[in-house]
């Protein structure tokens, strides 16, 4: 069974490494939206994978640093795509979040990506 728990951030970014001119590259925002995904068998007597509070909890730390502010400025997102933004949040959650099985980062709408570690 796999259980997700969504949450929105916003955040400014610009992406330094795209072609001259690229859109990317200008300083610009997203409402992104976050899902962590956590798998497991059902507990006996809960009947559920875990608490979404929990996961909520285990995020959270994360969520202060992300959640309006300017991404390029934090360590380990230099370059914030989506794809490694998905990964910096991968490692930073892992230990706190073993059963963790995937995190979706959606950059707008239409496009996002997904991390399975
Ligand atoms: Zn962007």
């Amino acid at each position: 069974m796999e259980i997700f728990k969504a949450f929105t951030l916003e955040a400014a970014h610009r992406l330094p490494n795209v072609p001259e001119g690229h859109k990317c590259a200008r300083l610009h925002g997203h409402s992104f939206r976050v899902e962590i995904r956590v798998e497991g068998e059902l507990q006996p007597g809960t009947e559920w994978v875990m608490d979404y509070a929990d996961i909520k909890a285990a995020f959270e730390p994360l969520y202060r640093q992300l959640d309006h502010h300017y991404l390029n400025e934090i360590e380990g997102l230099e370059n914030p795509t989506s794809e490694r933004l998905a990964v910096w949040i991968w490692e930073r959650l892992k230990p706190a979040l073993p059963q963790l099985s995937e995190v979706v980062v959606h950059e707008t709408c239409t496009s996002g990506c997904r991390y399975r570690g």
